[in-house]
């Protein structure tokens, strides 16, 4: 009798085992229409001051900024406070690009005055210190301005 009532028992918590892997497998694939770009995966950290985000988009052609063309990959946020329009219009939605790659070193570095220049492309500040004195007069006297400010 006793073996019997084992043998009940196993075969039910196999049986319970056998039934909840389908329901398991059915909630990870949710709709995959919804995954998306609403979504912000990329993790956008500056070298230069502590501020850490996630972010929507990485590159040159942001595809929520319809027309926009950065001349070097930008991190690009979708602006949190927006609705997104409707997927059939074509209208460009606010954003803001956070930050870049140090055209030299290729660290990360925010649009922080702080933390990185802008001369035909992006520094970090140690960077751009290296670089000045190939500038023209101009553009250095506009990074040493920046450097002595912050
Ligand atoms: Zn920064
Ligand atoms: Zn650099």
């Amino acid at each position: 009798m006793e073996a019997d009532d084992d043998f009940v028992l196993d075969n039910e918590a196999a049986e319970i085992e056998r039934l909840d892997l389908p329901a398991a497998k059915e909630s990870k694939a949710s709709n995959p229409e919804e995954e998306d770009e609403r979504i912000a995966r990329i993790d956008f950290q500056c070298s230069g001051c502590d501020m850490h985000e996630l972010v929507h988009y990485f590159g040159r052609e942001p595809p929520f900024a319809l027309g926009i063309k950065y001349p070097e990959d930008n991190y690009v946020m979708r602006d949190p406070f927006q609705a997104p329009p409707p997927r059939w219009q074509a209208k460009p939605e606010f954003y803001i690009a956070l930050g870049a790659k140090c055209s030299r070193c290729s660290k990360t570095v925010c649009k922080d005055p702080g933390c990185s220049f802008y001369y035909t492309a992006t520094f970090c500040l140690p960077c751009g210190r290296e670089e000045l004195k190939n500038w023209p007069v101009e553009a250095q006297a506009r990074l040493r301005k920046q450097l002595s400010a912050s």
